[in-house]
């Protein structure tokens, strides 16, 4: 970055927190001030960023906790997490804030990876060559899928070639090449598991790139499939796929935003913000509550809806792309058992449901089999975590409490013979929490930047954008704050000198 000064932009290096008087100061220009709207994990991880790039920086956050949808809690005694509770470990950004975050030395893979599906009628082994439930031969699939079934995937190869043009709904194409049924009792369970959707809606090109990326290439869907499965294979990457944290996954925004304090970051929680204006001088008014904020950039890290609402004034075009964008509803389960009580649990680490079973839960997570922390809590209790609610599915999240810790009951008694009272249970509701990447998705957010990008100082980030997990949300705050130390730079010019790094050497 030559010749390029300002504080936003200094080093990953520097350690230093911004001068606060917001003036000149012996070292160079003020720092830049930034605002970070919400205090989900991509908030933190922008004002973490930003902080390390010598910004000064102050989080709203409408709640009265941060970490959004990460969110520790305890049952019978025993830590868990009642949001997330994995973290994807083949991207860097997740377990990079963690470690960054001083959470290094409390990642913990699963103890175990062996999952199952529960369909027709039976807990079957999830099957292992696959990539997102599309196989690369029938014979992958075998045991869940039935003969019919098999013999249609072995005839896919003769088909014509099915185009896949700019986008196309997973469930759309995979259907037209395999059957129905690979869609229905593979692909959906685990595309539900992530997005909570309908994979007739999801679109490929946002929710399973490297496949669509393959499906252009390969006029056979399972020939695709198996390319991708060479390439793995070629160059095979080592560690474990996902990663939890002791105490839980929800440690890690208390863990980030005790960072952000600790290097003279601000985060006011209880602080919703209701308006958000552009001003003369090229800076921001940010009124929350009784508060009037100025700032030289801000960054939206809020949700679709209220990104929308924030932005309508100055960016109506990028508010009206984002009120398009929906959100699935759902409910965890949490049952705590003593363990004499829970003998009838299968091994592994939960099962899958697929939708066209007709049950009511969607997933159930063994949680002290999967997570060795939660069974180092406390030997004597087993926690089991189902889930409810897919995207347009309304009916189940009317229900009460108790009636959805019974309704968890009757289909685990069903799918394992577990039968006992529960010691503690726990309904943690999700309202709106996950986004839905339809066909057009990725389009839909390269617009929304698009109108962001005529207004400087200004970025988004969130599960919004680029992926709902949490190192895609991690991602996107990081590329929000780079977007702003572009746009500082332009707009401010905030040239004057060098910043001094901690290394001794000027800022790059
Ligand atoms: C039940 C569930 C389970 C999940 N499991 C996993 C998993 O195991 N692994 C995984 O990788 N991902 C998982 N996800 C997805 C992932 O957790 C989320 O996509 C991610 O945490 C979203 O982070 P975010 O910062 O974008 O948004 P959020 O967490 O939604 O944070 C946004 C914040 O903005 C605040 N806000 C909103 N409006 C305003 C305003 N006007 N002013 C100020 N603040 C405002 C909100 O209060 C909130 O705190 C799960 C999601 C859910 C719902």
């Amino acid at each position: 970055m030559a010749g390029g000064h300002c504080l936003v932009a200094v080093s990953e290096a520097s350690e230093r927190v911004g001068d606060m008087s917001g003036t000149g100061t012996e070292t160079g220009a003020a720092p830049a001030r930034v605002v970070v709207i919400g205090a989900g994990i991509a908030g933190l991880a922008a004002a973490h960023r930003l902080l390390r790039r010598g910004a000064r920086v102050t989080v709203l956050e409408a709640g009265d906790r941060v970490g959004g949808k990460l969110l520790p809690g305890e049952i019978a005694g025993v830590r868990v997490d009642l949001g997330a509770e994995s973290l994807l470990a083949r991207r860097p950004e997740a377990v990079g804030l963690a470690r960054e975050a001083g959470l290094g030395d409390r990642l913990q893979p699963p103890a175990t990876a062996s999952a199952s599906i529960w369909t027709r009628g039976a807990l079957r082994p999830m099957p292992k060559g696959h990539v997102m439930g599309v196989p690369g031969t029938a014979s992958a699939v075998a045991g869940v899928i039935s003969d019919e079934g098999l013999e249609r995937i072995e005839r896919e190869a003769a088909l014509p070639r099915t185009e896949v043009g700019d986008d196309v709904a997973v469930g759309t194409y995979v259907a037209e090449r395999l059957g129905r049924e690979v869609v229905d009792r593979l692909v959906e369970p685990l595309l539900g598991g992530v997005y909570a959707g309908d994979a007739y809606r999801i679109s490929m090109r946002s929710a399973v790139p490297q496949l669509f990326e393959a499906a252009r290439r390969h006029d056979s869907l399972t020939e695709a499939v198996r390319s991708l499965q060479a390439g793995a294979a070629a160059a095979p990457q080592t560690g474990p796929v996902f990663m939890g944290i002791e105490g839980g996954v929800g440690r890690l925004p208390l863990a980030v935003a005790d960072a952000v304090r600790a290097r003279g970051g601000e985060i006011l929680t209880g602080t919703p913000v209701t308006e958000l204006r552009r001003e003369a001088g090229e800076t921001w008014r940010i009124v929350a509550g009784d508060r009037v904020l100025h700032t030289d950039a801000v960054v939206v890290a809020t949700p679709a809806p209220a990104a929308a609402a924030l932005l309508a004034a100055e960016s109506p075009g990028a508010a009206a792309e984002l009120r398009q964008i929906e959100y699935a509803s759902m409910a965890l389960i949490t049952l705590a058992y003593r363990r004499a009580d829970a003998a009838a649990l299968p091994e592994g680490s939960g099962f899958l449901v697929p939708p066209v079973d007709g049950r009511t839960i969607k997933a159930a997570t063994f949680a002290s089999r999967k997570w060795g922390w939660i069974a180092d809590e406390d030997p004597d209790v087993v926690v089991v975590r189902t889930s409810v609610g897919r995207y347009g599915e309304t009916e189940i999240l009317g229900r009460e409490d108790a009636e959805l810790v019974e309704l968890s009951r009757h289909d685990l008694r069903e799918a394992t013979g577990l039968d006992a009272a529960p010691l503690k249970t726990r309904v943690t509701r999700w309202s709106d929490g996950l986004p839905q990447y339809p066909v057009g998705h990725r389009a839909r957010v390269v617009r929304v930047r698009e109108h962001v990008a005529k207004l400087p100082g200004l970025a988004v980030c969130g599960a919004a954008y680029d992926g709902v997990g949490v190192p895609a949300c991690i991602a996107s705050a990081y590329a929000a704050v780079d977007q702003l130390g572009g746009d500082l730079r332009a707009v401010r010019q905030l040239t004057a000198h060098p910043v001094q790094s901690l290394h001794g050497g000027a800022g790059e």
